[in-house]
């Protein structure tokens, strides 16, 4: 059990839920005027930096484009699958090293972390939905496939890559969500879940489409997607009902003011603030 988890379970001198006054006063305060204040932008993004609106905010394309950079003055082909592995590598490699640096400061030994043999834990509701869904998409975007590129009707490619964002969008979604009683979760609700479920509207709508097309145009059954795509929205109506009217004021606010990320803004190729545009 954490600290966090040890001091909500002492009894003595708090309210409900294990809550000391001023955490219960905060939370009432919170419940009649959620703050919907969203978090950096791509952390609700498609990583579509090539038509993003906010690149030039945005510490992580900044992060991408100094690679890309290193990459070409190394000789490198920064688009191949070598120099992603490097990226990749190199990723993991800083992540561990700052991981065992907060362990250290928190008096975790490193020998913690090494896997117990537990198994892993079962994915949740919605996530099992979301991968359903995923696999109902990837059904029908293999299905054209197979005809010659010439005849391939649609951007299967964007549908399918934006059914697996949807997926994964939804299991960071859905892990503060079960951990709803934490101390930060009111946090991460508004400035992460709250984007993360419009950004998995938004592409949920736009593989609909492309979907819906490419089934008609290769007479493919829609039904199985159909299906899949109406067990994912039960299962995401409860998190939509939660969230308050401001977030969409929020989202309505950002993308007039083009302050949202792809795919909420999506720049014209030859907009002059589109990162590759032409001088
Ligand atoms: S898509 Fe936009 S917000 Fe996301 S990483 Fe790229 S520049 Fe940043």
């Amino acid at each position: 059990m954490t600290a966090k988890r040890m001091a909500k379970a002492a009894p003595s001198g708090r309210g409900p839920a294990g809550k000391t006054p001023k955490a219960v006063a905060g939370s009432l305060v919170r419940a009649a005027e959620p703050a919907v204040e969203f978090g950096s932008p791509f952390n609700w993004c498609d990583s579509r930096c090539d038509r993003c609106a906010v690149t030039a905010d945005c510490t992580v394309h900044a992060y991408s484009a100094r690679l890309r950079e290193g990459h070409i003055l190394r000789g490198e082909d920064p688009d191949s699958m070598s120099s992603a592995l490097q990226e990749t590598e190199d990723a993991l490699l800083s992540a561990m090293a700052q991981l065992t640096q907060m362990a250290t400061k928190a008096g975790i030994s490193p020998e913690e972390f090494e896997d117990d043999g537990s198994p892993a834990p079962e994915p949740v509701h919605i996530s099992r939905e979301a991968w359903r869904y995923l696999e109902a998409v990837l059904v029908v975007v293999r299905g054209p496939r197979k005809a010659p590129p010439a005849t391939r009707p649609e951007p299967l490619g964007e549908a399918g890559a934006a059914a697996c964002l949807i997926s994964a969008k939804i299991a960071r979604v859905e892990m503060p969500a079960v951990a709803a009683d934490d101390e930060d979760a009111d946090a991460i609700w508004y400035a992460d879940s709250v984007p993360n479920l419009l950004l998995v509207e938004s592409l949920e709508a736009q593989v609909s489409r492309i979907v819906s097309r490419v089934a008609a145009a290769n007479s493919l059954p829609l039904e199985p997607f159909t299906c899949a795509r109406a067990a994912l929205h039960r299962s995401l109506r409860p998190l939509f009902d939660r969230m308050p009217d401001r977030a969409r004021e929020e989202l309505r606010l950002r993308i007039a003011a083009r302050r949202a990320p792809s795919p909420f803004v999506v720049l014209d190729p030859l907009d002059p603030r589109q990162p590759d545009a032409p001088n």
